[in-house]
């Protein structure tokens, strides 16, 4: 893509649009009659004269159970929307499966989950789905409706199972497993986190925070921004601290939001506002992993960063967009058949209600205060590791702090793998098999597209494991427990702090880039390499063809390695790349006014930094002199930031060692 060139005035000017401090009231709506219909017939319960299997309760799925023998069982789990009359080309989803199993007697029993799309590869690639015991007496409803602190941690992957590729192509997953007398088993495909245990969940937060007895700085407030169409609530949070909070004022009720009759969420100071949204595809429980890790650390009264952070933002979080889907146990539309991803250029309050909410909400604090970061956060299936979608940004000094943000996130995270970062105007645009719709229209592309947020991001992680195949730095390959998912949604938040500079790190400091001026250096070299030698040349056209959009990020080494040198036609495609140099500073000296030499040497400081990574004691790389980006284009006076460098380094495993 070509970008444009533009200075550091204007930029900050497009970002933050101007402030107004006093935004209008407005209309209320009427409160809507609210009792929670659960409509979907596929959670049912099937008696046995030895057992009980049961999938009604939230997020359950397991739509019939049958009897092959004494102790072997076969269950069948219901596509999204099953028994609506729906487009067969979108009901294809048999992915989510969540079931309790109950037996008298302390016995073995063979349970085949007999239909599940064929998802071979994820279980070839060992691949575990989850299960746990409940108490005594304890009832998976009653388990699904209350919140008991670290409770979530006591769900383990399911190592002991067969599977297999049946002649119908579904997948079969055969379990054995000895049941404890009369205690329910409950059986996921991933970590649950069902609607009715996130409002347990924020329930229980909210007691602790604003307990009367104690004093709290920190200000947390849960509220219903809509109702779903099956009725059930669609929550916003706001998390600060108390000193961003003007306590004689109201925020403004907007036509359409917020049902309850008083709007009663206090006005914020002017700061910066970080947006953060999940599960708008239902059955992508980690990516609700990673956001109680974001709720959890950013409502710690004892950590410092946490107290960074909401003293510097202001958070918008929903936690569940597709609170219907969800309550259904879905894998990725809601009840209507839906992929309410796709449905942000035009929502309509009475057919995607939660969307129309949501983007009526991003707008209002888009315009009126200044949002700074959008995240959505997803699980994708066919991936290890995690990683963040990004949009291509015009401005060639935007789409580095854009790309810039998402690399101090991969530094920060032992989860992100950096190689599947994309940030390509591809990604903006294409077309998901399963319904045809573009990601024009989902939240992030929309987002970015109507207010030019720079920040806008889609945090993918995986289901199950990293793989950092290659990168030395990271050899995470186990297989993920809820905190690795509550780590990346932490990391995230860290990331934050530090691309703002707000605080450093070792993770920064001890790379290979120093500080965050290094990584802005080295991102800003490799996106002028790959926007010059990508457009320019015929040669590294054909090169560039041959790189598919997920290894855009590529090192120039492997650039060299994989495609120039190690081609067929290598001699051919090194002469014409060398060839093209000559055109490349003659075009970035009349866009730009650079410096001819500039891209040579970028082309020599990427060379020097990657063997400054293999032998460590070069160290070419700290030569500052010819830095592009020495002038720090953000001015952090704008956002009235208060700075912190000298914290700890905070620890990995928090988690880890805090549940074990
Ligand atoms: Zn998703």
């Amino acid at each position: 893509m070509n970008y444009r060139y533009f200075n550091s005035t204007t930029m900050n000017k497009s970002i933050f649009l101007p402030t107004i401090n006093k935004v209008p009231q407005q209309q209320t709506i009427e409160n809507p009659e609210h009792d929670i219909i659960y409509k979907n017939k596929n959670q049912k319960t099937f008696n046995f004269h030895n057992a009980i299997f049961t999938s009604e309760f939230n997020s359950g799925n397991m739509i019939n159970c049958e009897k092959l023998c004494e102790d072997t069982f076969r269950i069948q789990i219901a596509y999204d929307c099953e028994g609506i009359d729906l487009d067969r080309k979108i009901a294809i989803y048999r992915v989510w499966f969540y079931f309790g199993v109950k037996c008298f007697n302390n016995q073995e029993l063979n349970i085949i989950i007999s239909n599940l799309n064929n998802h071979l590869r994820l279980y070839n690639a060992g691949y575990q789905f989850v299960y746990r015991e409940l108490e005594a007496n304890q009832e998976p409803k009653d388990f699904e409706n209350s919140y008991v602190l670290n409770e979530e941690y006591k769900w383990k992957r399911f190592e002991d199972f067969t599977y297999e590729l049946g002649e119908d192509h579904r997948l079969k997953l055969k379990i054995k497993y000895r049941f404890p007398r009369r205690k329910y088993v409950l059986f996921a495909f991933c970590f649950p986190w069902s609607y009715d245990k996130n409002n347990a969940f924020l329930n229980y937060i909210n007691n602790t925070i604003n307990d009367e007895s104690k004093i709290s700085n920190i200000y947390f407030h849960n509220e219903i921004l809509i109702y779903s169409k099956e009725k059930r609530n669609v929550n916003l949070l706001t998390i600060t601290s108390k000193e961003n909070v003007i306590s004689y004022q109201l925020e403004p009720n907007l036509i359409g939001l917020f049902p309850t009759k008083n709007r009663c969420c206090k006005s914020l100071h002017d700061k910066p506002i970080i947006v953060i949204s999940a599960r708008v595809h239902p059955g992508e429980t980690p990516g609700t992993h990673m956001m109680n890790g974001i709720i959890k650390f950013l409502t710690d009264e004892n950590n410092e960063y946490a107290e960074l952070l909401r003293k510097n933002f202001v958070f918008k979080i929903i936690p569940i967009i597709n609170v219907d889907g969800v309550s259904s146990g879905n894998f990725r539309l809601d009840n209507s058949g839906l992929n309410l991803n796709r449905c942000y250029i035009n929502p309509e309050i009475k057919k995607d209600p939660e969307i129309y909410a949501i983007k009526k909400l991003f707008l209002f604090y888009s315009n009126h205060f200044k949002v700074r970061y959008y995240f959505d956060l997803h699980a994708d299936i066919n991936v290890k590791g995690a990683y963040t979608f990004g949009n291509a940004l015009e401005y060639f000094e935007n789409h580095v702090e854009n790309v810039l943000f998402g690399f101090i996130f991969h530094l920060q995270s032992s989860h992100i793998n950096w190689k599947r970062c994309i940030y390509s105007e591809n990604c903006m645009k294409t077309k998901f098999k399963g319904d045809n719709n573009s990601k024009e229209a989902t939240s992030r592309v929309h987002f970015f597209k109507k207010t030019g947020l720079i920040h806008t991001y889609t945090l993918e992680s995986s289901y199950y494991k990293g793989d950092f195949e290659g990168n030395d730095e990271k050899e995470n390959d186990e297989i993920y427990q809820i905190f690795d998912f509550e780590n990346t949604g932490r990391d995230c938040l860290i990331s934050i702090l530090l691309y703002e500079e707000l605080v450093t790190n070792d993770k920064i400091n001890n790379s290979p880039y120093n500080n965050i001026y290094g990584c802005r250096e080295f991102i800003a070299g490799n996106l002028q390499l790959n926007e010059e030698r990508f457009n320019l040349d015929y040669g590294l056209k054909r090169v560039a063809k041959e790189i598919n959009q997920r290894k855009f990020w590529m090192s120039l080494k492997e650039i060299n390695d994989k495609y120039i040198l190690g081609r067929e036609n290598r001699n051919n495609l090194k002469k014409m790349s060398l060839m093209a140099l000559p055109k490349i500073n003659k075009k970035l000296d009349s866009v730009r006014g650079f410096n001819p030499n500039s891209i040579n040497n970028s082309i020599i400081k990427s060379n020097n930094l990657i063997n400054s990574m293999q032998n460590p004691n070069v160290t070419s790389y700290n030569n500052r002199e010819n830095f592009i980006y020495k002038n720090n284009i953000r001015n952090q006076v704008n956002f009235g930031l208060t700075r912190r460098k000298n914290l700890n380094p905070i620890s990995q495993s928090v988690y880890k060692t805090n549940n074990n």
